[in-house]
């Protein structure tokens, strides 16, 4: 603690950065930072729903450690999570939530606009939760980009990440599958109960156009038959948090790099 106390204080003289979450930064210390010395930040969005043997918010979960751990790598800020989403065909389970399309378009907007205000010039989502929330923030990145000059860019970790999926574990996941609870088990063992797994909880995602139910019969989905199931290894879950967070640096750095290159919305 006096270790820790004491590094403080030294980071502090020097005038280095003590934290990246703009929740924890004063109004004094942001008009140093943005957008100065720094341009980036990166949004966490996340929903509230059912996930197998993991917490109902780790949706949220994911999103947020993802941003932490991306952060200083990309010297960016991590602005408050949007907890609350677009749960779509899982809303129904006990803890469940649901955002209406039109509120959540319109508090997104709302948000995306005070990013772009307050100064940042490349607003980054890191989007935990996909269906009709990743193409409502979308449509927004397209609109308040356009209407504020500012670069925005949505990205979804499990979808860009499923090379990532296949390395680690040798096979697809699942919503819930084995992917998401390893990456929620890298985060936070505590919130896996490997106690209450059963086979029954998982289903393969049907085919497109061959059925769709409300609510949707279980909140394991595998994207492949035969594939995802889940199991339960610490080191593969820490190496998958590891890898997923390099790809994800290196694809939002790409991204920035590009924006910069051909000089769009300087
Ligand atoms: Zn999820």
């Amino acid at each position: 603690m006096r270790a820790f106390l004491l590094l403080m204080v030294l980071a502090a003289a020097a005038g280095a950065q003590t934290t990246r979450e703009m929740n924890d930064l004063n109004w004094m210390e942001f008009q140093e930072l943005v957008p100065g010395k720094v341009q980036t930040v990166l949004l966490p969005t996340g929903t509230v729903e059912a996930h197998g043997v993991i917490n109902n918010g780790a949706d949220n979960t994911a999103p947020l450690a993802l941003a932490r751990a991306m952060a200083p790598k990309l010297n960016a800020l991590v602005a408050p999570l949007v907890a609350y989403g677009v749960t779509g065909s899982l809303d129904g389970y006990a803890g469940t939530f649901q955002i209406s399309e039109a509120a959540y378009r319109a508090f997104l907007s709302d948000v995306l606009t005070g990013l772009a205000r307050n100064g940042f010039r490349n607003i980054i989502v890191i989007n935990g939760h996909g269906g009709p929330q990743t193409a409502i923030l979308n449509d927004l990145a397209e609109k308040i980009g356009r209407e504020r000059r500012v670069r925005i860019m949505v990205t979804n970790w499990w979808a860009i990440c499923s090379d990532v999926t296949l390395k680690v574990f040798g096979e697809d996941g699942g919503h819930a599958g084995w992917n998401e609870t390893a990456f929620i088990q890298a985060i936070d063992a505590k919130l896996v109960h490997a106690e209450r797994y059963t086979k029954d909880l998982e289903m393969p995602r049907p085919a497109a156009g061959t059925w769709y139910a409300f609510p949707f019969p279980t909140p394991v989905i595998l994207y492949q038959a035969g594939q995802g199931s889940v199991r339960f290894d610490q080191a593969k879950a820490d190496a998958y948090f590891a890898a997923v967070a390099t790809r994800m640096v290196e694809v939002v750095r790409t991204t920035i790099t590009q924006w910069d290159r051909a000089g769009l919305f300087r």
